[in-house]
Protein backbone atom coordinates (compact mmCIF):
# COMPACT_ATOMS: atom_id res chain seq x y z
CA UNK A 1 0.00 0.00 0.00
CA UNK A 2 1.19 3.74 -0.86
CA UNK A 3 0.98 5.13 2.65
CA UNK A 4 2.06 8.75 1.44
CA UNK A 5 -1.69 9.97 0.97
CA UNK A 6 -4.09 11.74 2.21
CA UNK A 7 -7.85 11.87 3.25
CA UNK A 8 -9.51 14.92 3.29
CA UNK A 9 -12.96 15.75 4.75
CA UNK A 10 -13.97 19.37 4.56
CA UNK A 11 -17.88 20.83 5.04
CA UNK A 12 -19.65 23.64 6.61
CA UNK A 13 -19.67 23.56 10.40
CA UNK A 14 -22.35 20.59 11.81
CA UNK A 15 -22.42 18.74 8.17
CA UNK A 16 -21.20 15.64 9.92
CA UNK A 17 -17.69 15.73 8.71
CA UNK A 18 -16.12 14.45 12.62
CA UNK A 19 -18.77 11.80 13.05
CA UNK A 20 -17.87 10.52 9.59
CA UNK A 21 -13.99 10.81 10.50
CA UNK A 22 -14.29 8.89 13.48
CA UNK A 23 -16.50 6.33 12.15
CA UNK A 24 -14.16 6.07 9.48
CA UNK A 25 -10.81 5.86 12.18
CA UNK A 26 -12.73 2.72 13.95
CA UNK A 27 -13.42 0.72 10.61
CA UNK A 28 -10.73 1.80 8.54
CA UNK A 29 -6.59 0.63 10.47
CA UNK A 30 -4.57 2.32 7.71
CA UNK A 31 -5.80 5.87 8.87
CA UNK A 32 -4.56 7.81 11.25
CA UNK A 33 -6.35 10.92 12.47
CA UNK A 34 -3.83 13.97 11.47
CA UNK A 35 -4.56 16.12 14.83
CA UNK A 36 -4.92 19.83 13.82
CA UNK A 37 -3.65 22.57 15.91
CA UNK A 38 -6.04 25.33 17.10
CA UNK A 39 -6.50 28.32 18.99
CA UNK A 40 -9.85 28.04 20.13
CA UNK A 41 -10.85 27.16 24.19
CA UNK A 42 -10.95 22.97 24.33
CA UNK A 43 -14.71 21.50 24.86
CA UNK A 44 -15.97 19.71 26.99
CA UNK A 45 -14.56 15.63 26.69
CA UNK A 46 -11.87 16.98 23.80
CA UNK A 47 -8.16 16.38 24.90
CA UNK A 48 -4.71 18.33 24.09
CA UNK A 49 -3.07 15.85 21.44
CA UNK A 50 -5.61 13.71 20.61
CA UNK A 51 -8.20 16.39 18.88
CA UNK A 52 -6.29 19.01 18.91
CA UNK A 53 -2.87 20.27 19.94
CA UNK A 54 -4.20 23.41 21.83
CA UNK A 55 -2.31 26.62 21.49
CA UNK A 56 -2.79 30.47 22.73
CA UNK A 57 -2.99 32.91 20.00
CA UNK A 58 0.53 34.03 20.55
CA UNK A 59 2.03 30.41 20.16
CA UNK A 60 -0.18 29.82 17.29
CA UNK A 61 1.21 33.55 15.69
CA UNK A 62 4.55 32.05 16.24
CA UNK A 63 4.87 29.14 14.86
CA UNK A 64 3.44 30.44 11.41
CA UNK A 65 6.40 32.82 11.68
CA UNK A 66 8.48 29.53 12.27
CA UNK A 67 6.68 28.44 8.56
CA UNK A 68 5.50 24.95 10.74
CA UNK A 69 2.56 25.26 9.47
CA UNK A 70 1.44 23.08 5.37
CA UNK A 71 -1.54 24.99 5.55
CA UNK A 72 -3.75 27.52 8.60
CA UNK A 73 -7.10 29.36 8.76
CA UNK A 74 -7.99 31.83 11.11
CA UNK A 75 -11.47 30.25 10.59
CA UNK A 76 -13.16 32.26 12.67
CA UNK A 77 -11.92 35.58 15.11
CA UNK A 78 -9.25 35.06 17.28
CA UNK A 79 -9.38 30.84 16.23
CA UNK A 80 -6.93 30.03 14.29
CA UNK A 81 -6.52 26.32 12.93
CA UNK A 82 -4.07 24.61 11.35
CA UNK A 83 -1.77 21.55 9.74
CA UNK A 84 1.74 21.04 11.68
CA UNK A 85 4.10 19.99 9.26
CA UNK A 86 5.90 17.95 12.00
CA UNK A 87 1.91 16.12 11.84
CA UNK A 88 1.75 14.70 8.23
CA UNK A 89 5.49 13.51 8.92
CA UNK A 90 4.39 12.00 12.39
CA UNK A 91 1.94 9.84 10.66
CA UNK A 92 3.82 9.15 7.14
CA UNK A 93 6.75 7.36 9.65
CA UNK A 94 4.41 5.28 11.27
CA UNK A 95 3.06 3.75 7.85
CA UNK A 96 -0.49 5.15 7.96
CA UNK A 97 -2.63 7.28 6.09
CA UNK A 98 -3.52 10.81 7.52
CA UNK A 99 -7.03 11.86 7.30
CA UNK A 100 -7.62 15.13 7.70
CA UNK A 101 -10.84 17.23 9.38
CA UNK A 102 -10.54 20.55 8.08
CA UNK A 103 -12.89 23.56 7.12
CA UNK A 104 -13.35 23.87 3.08
CA UNK A 105 -10.64 26.33 2.61
CA UNK A 106 -8.03 24.35 4.26
CA UNK A 107 -9.52 20.82 2.26
CA UNK A 108 -9.21 23.20 -1.01
CA UNK A 109 -5.62 24.13 -0.02
CA UNK A 110 -4.51 20.66 0.91
CA UNK A 111 -6.20 18.73 -2.32
CA UNK A 112 -3.72 21.99 -4.30
CA UNK A 113 -0.60 20.84 -2.03
CA UNK A 114 -0.83 17.05 -2.36
CA UNK A 115 -2.93 16.26 -6.02
CA UNK A 116 -3.45 12.43 -6.53
CA UNK A 117 -2.10 11.60 -3.36
CA UNK A 118 -4.82 13.22 -1.93
CA UNK A 119 -8.48 12.21 -1.70
CA UNK A 120 -10.76 15.22 -1.27
CA UNK A 121 -14.39 14.76 -0.08
CA UNK A 122 -17.06 17.26 0.82
CA UNK A 123 -19.52 16.47 3.12
CA UNK A 124 -23.43 18.13 1.88
CA UNK A 125 -25.72 18.71 4.88
CA UNK A 126 -29.96 18.68 3.60
CA UNK A 127 -30.02 21.98 4.31
CA UNK A 128 -28.46 25.40 6.09
CA UNK A 129 -31.04 24.68 8.55
CA UNK A 130 -30.11 21.37 9.56
CA UNK A 131 -26.78 22.63 10.63
CA UNK A 132 -28.36 24.83 12.72
CA UNK A 133 -30.21 22.00 14.47
CA UNK A 134 -27.22 19.96 14.54
CA UNK A 135 -25.25 22.75 16.31
CA UNK A 136 -27.67 22.97 18.35
CA UNK A 137 -28.15 19.59 19.61
CA UNK A 138 -24.37 19.18 19.95
CA UNK A 139 -24.31 21.45 22.40
CA UNK A 140 -21.31 22.93 22.11
CA UNK A 141 -21.38 26.29 20.66
CA UNK A 142 -22.93 29.56 22.23
CA UNK A 143 -25.80 31.36 19.94
CA UNK A 144 -23.41 33.87 18.82
CA UNK A 145 -20.69 30.88 17.90
CA UNK A 146 -23.93 29.34 15.71
CA UNK A 147 -24.60 32.10 14.11
CA UNK A 148 -20.53 32.78 13.52
CA UNK A 149 -20.71 29.37 11.57
CA UNK A 150 -24.19 29.58 10.08
CA UNK A 151 -22.68 32.97 8.40
CA UNK A 152 -20.10 31.02 6.78
CA UNK A 153 -22.37 28.34 5.51
CA UNK A 154 -23.80 29.67 2.79
CA UNK A 155 -20.48 30.56 0.82
CA UNK A 156 -18.87 27.20 1.85
CA UNK A 157 -21.95 24.85 0.10
CA UNK A 158 -21.12 26.72 -3.16
CA UNK A 159 -17.39 25.01 -2.74
CA UNK A 160 -18.78 21.69 -3.31
CA UNK A 161 -17.71 21.33 -6.68
CA UNK A 162 -14.21 21.82 -5.77
CA UNK A 163 -14.02 18.49 -4.04
CA UNK A 164 -13.56 14.85 -5.27
CA UNK A 165 -16.46 13.50 -3.97
CA UNK A 166 -19.35 14.86 -2.35
CA UNK A 167 -21.40 12.87 0.29
CA UNK A 168 -25.08 14.05 1.46
CA UNK A 169 -25.31 13.41 4.62
CA UNK A 170 -29.07 13.30 5.30
CA UNK A 171 -29.29 9.76 6.81
CA UNK A 172 -25.99 9.28 8.46
CA UNK A 173 -25.67 5.02 8.56
CA UNK A 174 -26.06 5.48 4.69
CA UNK A 175 -23.55 8.78 4.63
CA UNK A 176 -21.05 6.57 6.76
CA UNK A 177 -21.29 3.54 4.42
CA UNK A 178 -20.89 5.75 1.50
CA UNK A 179 -17.63 7.30 3.35
CA UNK A 180 -16.21 4.02 3.84
CA UNK A 181 -17.10 2.89 0.43
CA UNK A 182 -15.21 5.50 -1.44
CA UNK A 183 -12.00 6.01 1.02
CA UNK A 184 -11.73 2.23 0.60
CA UNK A 185 -11.44 2.19 -3.29
CA UNK A 186 -9.19 5.05 -2.95
CA UNK A 187 -6.47 3.26 -0.84
CA UNK A 188 -6.74 0.18 -2.86
P1 LIG B 1 -18.91 18.86 12.01
O1 LIG B 1 -17.69 18.10 12.43
O2 LIG B 1 -19.08 18.89 10.52
O3 LIG B 1 -19.03 20.22 12.63
P2 LIG B 1 -20.35 16.92 13.68
O4 LIG B 1 -19.85 15.60 13.20
O5 LIG B 1 -19.85 17.44 14.98
O6 LIG B 1 -20.20 18.04 12.53
O7 LIG B 1 -21.95 16.83 13.70
C1 LIG B 1 -22.77 17.87 14.22
C2 LIG B 1 -23.91 17.25 15.05
O8 LIG B 1 -24.85 16.64 14.16
C3 LIG B 1 -23.44 16.17 16.02
O9 LIG B 1 -24.19 16.29 17.22
C4 LIG B 1 -23.77 14.87 15.29
O10 LIG B 1 -24.05 13.81 16.20
C5 LIG B 1 -25.01 15.25 14.49
N1 LIG B 1 -25.16 14.55 13.20
C6 LIG B 1 -24.22 14.12 12.33
N2 LIG B 1 -24.77 13.55 11.23
C7 LIG B 1 -26.11 13.62 11.39
C8 LIG B 1 -27.22 13.20 10.58
N3 LIG B 1 -27.07 12.60 9.40
N4 LIG B 1 -28.46 13.45 11.05
C9 LIG B 1 -28.64 14.07 12.25
N5 LIG B 1 -27.63 14.48 13.07
C10 LIG B 1 -26.37 14.27 12.64
P1 LIG C 1 -14.27 23.19 15.46
O1 LIG C 1 -14.06 24.46 16.24
O2 LIG C 1 -15.75 22.89 15.23
O3 LIG C 1 -13.50 22.00 16.00
O4 LIG C 1 -13.66 23.45 14.01
C1 LIG C 1 -14.00 24.59 13.28
C2 LIG C 1 -13.59 24.42 11.85
O5 LIG C 1 -12.16 24.41 11.73
C3 LIG C 1 -14.08 23.10 11.25
O6 LIG C 1 -14.59 23.36 9.97
C4 LIG C 1 -12.83 22.28 11.23
O7 LIG C 1 -12.89 21.28 10.23
C5 LIG C 1 -11.80 23.35 10.90
N1 LIG C 1 -10.41 22.88 11.11
C6 LIG C 1 -9.95 22.01 12.03
N2 LIG C 1 -8.65 21.80 11.87
C7 LIG C 1 -8.25 22.55 10.82
C8 LIG C 1 -7.00 22.75 10.14
O8 LIG C 1 -5.97 22.17 10.47
N3 LIG C 1 -7.00 23.60 9.10
C9 LIG C 1 -8.11 24.25 8.69
N4 LIG C 1 -8.00 25.04 7.63
N5 LIG C 1 -9.30 24.09 9.29
C10 LIG C 1 -9.38 23.25 10.34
Amino acid sequence: MNTDKLVIFSAPSGAGKTTIVHHLLKVIPQLQFSISACSRAMRKGEKNGEDYYFLSVDEFKNKIGADEFIEWEEVYKNNFYGTLKSEVERIWKLNRVAIFDVDVEGGINLKKKFGNKALAVFIMPPSVSSLRERLQQRETETPESIARRLGKAENELKTANRFDKIILNDSLSRALQEAELIVKEFLT
